[in-house]
């Protein structure tokens, strides 16, 4: 009896020695006080206590990423885009490390995308956010802002403004009233560098949605190769995602995933439909599309990219497409699909079929 027992008891031992990896569970924790969205995070761990470490961890950077990241409210700070925007015409001000390569990043992808994401864009992109926020989708008086209203804007925009010092860590914007807006890109920059550092930590399978902006990280740990990711139908229009009919789904590891669309913040003027992505050469909403979907790694890039592309017409989104090896799926104004050649090994194809 007793050879049997220390048998069992080896045997027991082996399979823990060799191989038999504790097992892993899912947990999710989701919060509404950042970046104007829903952010969840999803992720496997051995231990609720586990998961709770890392997602607080996120809850805690992405409370500070969006006061040092908001464009109006200062939280306190004077190291963030809002010290930025009260001080234009003033005087440079030393902002945190951070914030500089938020800044230097955009500039960078914002040259590489000829302007088309544009952040110095802050006065006319408030004209339009005013006009968003005074009337609602069902207002028939609704009006459009004038265009001397917008060549008003216009002549407060421009990366002209902006004067950077890197080795003094300083950002100026040189006239009163110009302003910055780093909403194309600061969610997902922010998603990117909260998922590195949780990766830093040792956490190897989670993804962070933060509303349209999905950075996944590692494989997941229930068998599965990819976390497969929801593409939302703009038709069914400004819903939570897990209640959005779905348009298709994309398999992803290690990377992100992120769509700009037309249908979250919008009224109409007669059959025009008012939202928040603006393009800097006609100063008006872009109208190329109902919305354009990025996979790329990083979710900053995915961001920026996913803004830029709505903004360009579909020939030169493919080819910045084909130049950074980007997946992109578009759904034209008239519902309509194209996709780029990277995403089609990743996708499930259903909006293909109904092509
Ligand atoms: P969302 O914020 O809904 O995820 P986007 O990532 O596409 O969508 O960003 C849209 C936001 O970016 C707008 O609310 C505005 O703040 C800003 N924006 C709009 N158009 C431009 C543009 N051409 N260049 C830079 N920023 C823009
Ligand atoms: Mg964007």
């Amino acid at each position: 009896m007793k050879r049997i027992l220390s048998f069992c008891l080896a045997v027991l031992m082996c399979g823990c020695l060799f191989g038999c990896a504790p097992k892993q569970q899912k947990f999710q924790y989701q919060f509404f006080d950042t970046f104007d969205t829903i952010i969840r995070v999803v992720g496997f761990a051995k231990t609720q206590e586990e998961f709770d470490g890392y997602a607080q961890y996120a809850h805690d950077r992405f409370r500070r990423l969006n006061n040092l990241f908001d464009k109006f409210e200062d939280h306190g700070l004077t190291n963030g885009i809002a010290a930025v925007n009260a001080m234009a015409g003033v005087e440079p001000i030393k902002v945190d490390p951070q914030v500089m390569e938020l800044i230097l990043f955009s500039m960078e992808w914002q040259q590489k995308t000829d302007g088309a994401v544009d952040i110095t864009m802050g006065p006319l992109i408030s004209v339009w956010q005013d006009y968003i926020a005074r009337y609602s989708p069902e207002n028939e008086n609704a009006k459009l802002p004038s265009g001397q209203e917008l060549e008003d804007a216009a002549q407060l925009c421009g990366t002209h403004l902006l004067e950077i010092d890197q080795q003094a860590g300083t950002v100026w914007l040189k006239e009163k009233g110009a302003s910055l807006d780093v909403g194309a890109v600061a969610k997902g920059y922010a998603t990117e560098l909260v998922a590195q550092e949780l990766q830093q930590m040792g956490w190897e399978s989670f993804s962070i949605s933060s509303g349209g902006n999905v950075r996944t990280c590692g494989q997941p740990k229930n068998g599965n190769d990819y976390w497969n990711i929801g593409i939302q139908n703009p038709a069914s229009g400004a819903v939570l995602a897990e209640q959005s009919e779905l348009l298709d789904v994309v398999s992803v590891n290690d990377s992100s995933v992120v769509t700009s669309g037309d249908y979250q913040r919008y009224y109409m003027v007669g059959e025009k439909r008012v939202h928040h992505i603006i393009d800097p050469v006609t100063l008006m909403p872009a109208d190329h599309y109902c919305s354009v979907t990025v996979v790329t790694p990083h979710s900053g890039q995915a961001d920026l990219f996913s803004t830029a592309l709505f903004v360009m017409d579909l020939e030169s989104g493919k080819q910045l497409a084909e130049q950074y090896d980007l997946g992109v799926l578009w759904v034209m104004s008239d519902g309509s699909i194209q996709c780029s050649n990277a995403i089609l090994p990743m996708l499930r194809g259903d909006s293909l079929e109904q092509k």
